[in-house]
This record gives structure tokens, C-alpha cells and sequence, in this order.
């Protein structure tokens, strides 16, 4: 079967390999089947590995759902009765976090911070010394939207000395930065098999602590079908999740497993930095400035300022790319206008270099002149 390959340099769901696409296609089988929970006890494990998670403290919980979908287990399963959530807020997803607690009612600490650099630790140990009631911290690793890295062990550390868990939004950095749960004083991370892992759309997991989810079982149940102990104790019981799983979304997510392991989590890292550089060099080539400080950035996305030209148009610009099989991204931060470029996915250099020689004819296609010009 041939299917056309496309490149997407969107924030996920990101480019997959054909076996990946082809491992869908299975006999029909009922999920309730000890065939299939073995499958799924398999990935579990699996997903706890990536993050070097010993099994007996560290387990996972699967969820058929987008990203988001985790985030809101997170913040609604893990906050005991009376206490405060701190939500790190330097950039889209983290603000997300806070609106997720604002559905819910839930105590908590909104701390903006700016979304252009790393949270400092101090800062967060300000607003916990503010806030003794504090019981869980939560902070994105890789903002999305512009490419931002935060610094997982320090404020992971920081949150255990004042007593709280922390939790940590690794949806678009598992399966590519290598991570260790333990090391970077983890609580609860979570991601999705369509970013990192390469996997298709639809599962989702939290990889977390087996005795804060004990713990939890206790704590208010503020949704039905996103709670996480419920789904943890129904997979403890059964080994099956409470309600219909993505089935070939699962059997996609254990041939995606097998290709990360084949590649290994230091192959993987490096073929992603060198797709970052390559569309690093590309950007500089045509003179283009990005929004975050390089050292700052998880080195998988680069949010680029769209240049002062009255030519310039981020969908035509879109558009010509697409026609020729490549996926740019419009920004995600306030009022700066940029577009994104991303290193996720099944890509290589060659592909980047692809990239760049249609994107330079989409932009003389649009009249919009290079080297491109900012006013500042
Ligand atoms: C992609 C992503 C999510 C989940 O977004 P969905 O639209 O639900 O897939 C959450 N957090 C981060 C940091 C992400 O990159």
C-alpha cells in the first residue's frame, strides 16, 4: 500500500512512519478480550520505561482522549479536599491548566510569569511561601506555543520541600527529551501517543506515582470519565480501562513503541536536534528572528516573529507549503505575531531541506522579500 508522505512541522500529531499508519489495520478484536489487556499492560509498562520509572513506584494510566484530557485528570483527581493547586503559568498550555481549575472550582494560585523565558525557582517559592495550603504544583515542560523549556528539577524539588506533589505537562517533550521521572523530581508527567512516541491520535496517558494515586482514592471525585484513580483502580482490577479504549489507536501506540525502542532514546534526541538545526539554519538563512533565546529552548519548536513586510501572509503562505506536501503553524502567544516550525515527528534533515526550498518559493510566490526585514 502506498500512502503519501507528508511532513508536518506542526506541534503534533506529528509525521508517522507507513508501519505505524499499517499497524491499525488489525482483525477486528472486543477490547474485553485477555488478548488485548496484555497489549495494553505491555504499553503500559512501556511508557513508564521511556521515562526510566521503576515499575513497582511508577505506573501508567491510559486515557482515550487528546492531551488535554490528561491535564484535566490531573488537576480534578489529584488536589485533596482543601487545598490549593499552584499553577506555573508562562505560556498557552499552563494557562489552559489554570482555566481547567477554573472549570472545576478549584482552589488555586494562578502565577503569571513571562512567557519569553524559563520560571524562576524563586518566583514559585515565593507564591509558595504565600500559600501554605499549596498541595500540588503544575508546570508545562515544553510550552508549545512557543517553544519554552522550564526547569523540571528545580521546581519539582521545590514543590516536595514545601509539601506539595508536583505535576508536569510532558505532552510535547516524552519520547524525545530524554527524561527521567525519578531524577527530575516528578510526581505525575503526561503526553500523548501522537507526539513524541509517533503513535496516531486518540490515547493518552499519565505516567505517575502508584502511592500519591493510592492516596488520591480518597480525594473528591470531580469528574466521572476523567477521574484517575477510577481509571487506575479499573486497570489495577481488570487491566482494562472503564470505558471503550482507541483500539487501533493502542495497536498503532505498541508498533510506535517498538520503533522507539529500535531507534533508542539517544538516537531519537539526536535526530531531532539535528532537525531542529537544520530548521534553525534554514530560518537564518532567510533572515528570520525567532521569539524565544535559543538556550531557553526545548530545541523541538521554534516560534519565528513573522517578518514587518506588508507581503507577508501566514495563509498563503500555509497554502503554498501545503500544495506541495509540507504543514507550517500559526503561533500561539498573545498579540506577537509568529508561526511555528517543529522538530516532532518521523523527520530527517533531508526533509527540512525540502521544507526550506518550497517555503523560499512560497515566500517569492507572495512577494514577500528576502532576506526578510522586522523594524526593530
Ligand atoms: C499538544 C499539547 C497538549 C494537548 O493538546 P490536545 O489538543 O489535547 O492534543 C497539552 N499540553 C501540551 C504542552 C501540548 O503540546
Amino acid at each position: 500500500m502506498q500512502i503519501k508522505r507528508k511532513i508536518l512541522l506542526n506541534p503534533g500529531p506529528a509525521t508517522t512512519t507507513d508501519t505505524v499508519k499499517l499497524a491499525q489495520i488489525v482483525p477486528d478484536i472486543c477490547p474485553r478480550e485477555k488478548e488485548f489487556a496484555a497489549q495494553m499492560a505491555a504499553l503500559r509498562e512501556a511508557l513508564v520505561r521511556v521515562v526510566h520509572g521503576g515499575p513497582d513506584q511508577y505506573t501508567a494510566v491510559l486515557f482515550c482522549g487528546s492531551g488535554t484530557l490528561c491535564m484535566d485528570a490531573c488537576l480534578s483527581s489529584l488536589l485533596p479536599e482543601g487545598k490549593k493547586a499552584l499553577i506555573v503559568n508562562n505560556g498557552a498550555y499552563s494557562a489552559r491548566a489554570a482555566e481547567i481549575c477554573r472549570y472545576y472550582g478549584l482552589p488555586h494560585t494562578e502565577l503569571k510569569l513571562p512567557y519569553d523565558r524559563p520560571a524562576t525557582p524563586e518566583a514559585v517559592e515565593q507564591a509558595l511561601r504565600a500559600h501554605p495550603e499549596t498541595a500540588l504544583v503544575y508546570s508545562t515542560h515544553h510550552e508549545t506555543g512557543t517553544g519554552l523549556l522550564n526547569p523540571l528539577y528545580e521546581l519539582g524539588t521545590l514543590a516536595h520541600r514545601y509539601g506539595a506533589i508536583f505535576v508536569t505537562d510532558t505532552t510535547s517533550s516524552y519520547a524525545m527529551r530524554p527524561l527521567s521521572i525519578a531524577e527530575s523530581e516528578i510526581d505525575f508527567c503526561m503526553a500523548s501517543a501522537q507526539k513524541g512516541l509517533m503513535g496516531m491520535t486518540g490515547l493518552s496517558f499519565v505516567i505517575g506515582r502508584r502511592d500519591l494515586l493510592e492516596a488520591s482514592r480518597t480525594y473528591p471525585r470531580r469528574s466521572y470519565y476523567c477521574n484517575l484513580y477510577r481509571q487506575y483502580a479499573c486497570f489495577e482490577r481488570t487491566g482494562e480501562m472503564e470505558f471503550t479504549p482507541p483500539v487501533q489507536t493502542v495497536y498503532a501506540a505498541i508498533q510506535a513503541m517498538r520503533e522507539y525502542w529500535a531507534e533508542g532514546e539517544a538516537g531519537k534526541w539526536a535526530r531531532h536536534t539535528r532537525v531542529m538545526d537544520a530548521i534553525h539554519r534554514g530560518l537564518e538563512a532567510l533572515g528570520f528572528r525567532e521569539l524565544i533565546q535559543r538556550e531557553w529552548q526545548a530545541g523541538l519548536v521554534a516560534a519565528v516573529r513573522c517578518p514587518d513586510d506588508p507581503a507577508w501572509d501566514f495563509e498563503r503562505v500555509h497554502d503554498a507549503c501545503y500544495r506541495q506536501g509540507f504543514t507550517i503553524y500559526p503561533g500561539k502567544v498573545g498579540s506577537a505575531g509568529t508561526f511555528r516550525l517543529c522538530a516532532l515527528g518521523a523527520l530527517d534533515v533531508p526533509d527540512l531541506e525540502a521544507f526550506f526550498t518550497v517555503f523560499r518559493a512560497a515566500l517569492d510566490e507572495c512577494g514577500v522579500s528576502v532576506p526578510v526585514r522586522y523594524c526593530d
